[in-house]
């Protein structure tokens, strides 16, 4: 027996288009009104499922976790309303989780590729400068059509950030990716990181806290996005106080990143940069707080519009997912106010309907 389920209540088809009558009928949206009555109605604002643009699932503070935890941490995301992840890098194979209807849609992106000892370890597949290229083509062939890049970390030796690899380097690996049809992001930190990767013609680019004012024409002309992780970007000040003793230079330049986080985002955000919303959940941040990303987004001064916008309608579009449409897949998930007027009624959701069935 197909469940059908009818929304009552304003839906949200976009940041500013509403509509009114919506029903889910064996796992697909329509407007058109059934002519059985539905088994279940559920009130509230709906919304396509939230995005979590950078989320790690199957990765713990120690590097790849077993499959209960894995399927644990999808499991919290989904109830918080995540329902489709792009995975940005996971030491585990997390492939068992796709296909169901029993967790986030996910996209992978294989294991992160890092230069030798220059990130936490056991979480990428570490590599010198002669062998970028080759790792990045495997993790193209592996993964869902995203790779992901180490752009910088700490160099010890020079006691403060610096890309990982050269730049030719990565102009190489970024052609490789894009020779198997693969798209690549790079975690970039600091500063000229997003000259080198800018120049590769990189895809997407994480955390971007580096961004400068001679970045963002290159970024809206490349139409290359950021997304922030604000709220990874919060543990900042941590990261430097652990530091400090050995690596003061270090812990300095973590520190200014900090304090220009919020003006940095939102300087993209006017500049015309597309900003997606990201957790960065899977080591020290928890799974489960799109919320938060979202609600950091507009605290840094993006309209609540385009904080909702980062992790729901254009970021399906720009991943490829369906949003609210006629035959959509039903993956949505209803507030209990309307969010662009009460935006922690996101923190609360009513409900969650991941391909149909009601999971909260
Ligand atoms: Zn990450």
């Amino acid at each position: 027996m197909p469940e059908i389920i009818q929304f009552t209540g304003t839906v949200l088809t976009g940041p500013d288009s509403e509509a009114r009558g919506l029903w889910s009928i064996n796992g697909r949206l329509t407007f058109r009104q059934p002519a059985k009555a539905p088994d279940r109605i559920l009130a509230g604002w709906v919304l396509p499922g939230f995005v979590d643009a950078h989320c790690h699932i199957g990765l713990g503070v120690g590097g790849a976790v077993d499959a209960a935890t894995a399927g644990d941490q999808a499991r919290t995301d989904l109830m918080a309303g995540t329902l489709l992840v792009r995975d940005a890098g996971s030491p585990a194979d997390t492939r068992w989780l796709q296909g169901g209807s029993d967790f986030p849609v996910l996209i992978r992106a294989g294991r992160h590729v890092a230069r030798t000892r220059r990130y936490l370890r056991g979480f990428a597949e570490e590599v010198e400068p002669d062998g970028l290229v080759e790792a990045v083509r495997k993790q193209a062939r592996d993964g869902d059509g995203w790779v992901k890049l180490v752009g910088d970390w700490i160099d010890r030796g020079a006691g403060d950030l610096a890309p990982s690899f050269p730049a030719a380097v990565v102009r190489d690996a970024v052609q490789a990716a894009h020779d198997e049809g693969a798209r690549v992001t790079a975690h970039c930190f600091a500063e000229e990181t997003l000259d080198d990767v800018l120049d590769a013609g990189i895809d997407c680019v994480e955390h971007a806290t580096g961004l400068l004012p001679r970045h963002l024409p290159r970024f809206v002309e490349q139409r290359v996005p950021i997304v922030p992780t604000l709220i990874n970007i919060a543990t900042f000040p941590d990261i430097a106080a652990q530091a400090d003793p050995k690596f003061p230079a270090y812990a300095a330049h973590m520190r200014a990143l900090w304090e220009r986080r919020e003006e940095r985002v939102l300087e993209a955000y006017e500049a015309g940069v597309r900003i997606y919303a990201g957790t960065d959940a899977g080591s020290v941040i928890t799974h489960g707080r799109i919320a938060d990303e979202i609600l950091a987004l507009h605290a840094a001064g993006l309209p609540i519009a385009a904080a909702l916008d980062a992790a729901c309608w254009s970021a399906r579009t720009w991943l490829g997912a369906e949003g609210i449409a006629e035959g959509a897949r039903a993956d949505v998930v209803l507030c209990r106010e309307d969010p662009r007027m009460v935006p922690d009624t996101v923190r609360d959701l009513a409900h969650v309907v991941l391909g149909g069935r009601l999971v909260r």
